[in-house]
């Protein structure tokens, strides 16, 4: 299952702290490789897309 290898939370660029995710794995899929996977900070409310790239163990 991919969805176990994206964190649940990052620490904010913004502020240092504690940004949660927002955005939700299909059910079925998961995240894949390529997929944006929003954050937003507790703290200071700043949003961060980030690209999800996958593990690197992925198969191929
Ligand atoms: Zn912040």
């Amino acid at each position: 299952m991919n969805t176990s290898e994206v964190p649940d939370t990052i620490t904010c660029v913004e502020c240092g702290g504690t940004a949660h995710r927002v955005s939700y794995p299909p059910p079925d899929e998961g995240f894949l490789p390529g997929d944006i996977v929003v954050f937003a900070c507790e703290d200071c409310n700043h949003r961060m897309d980030l690209v999800w790239e996958g593990t690197a163990d992925d198969d191929q």
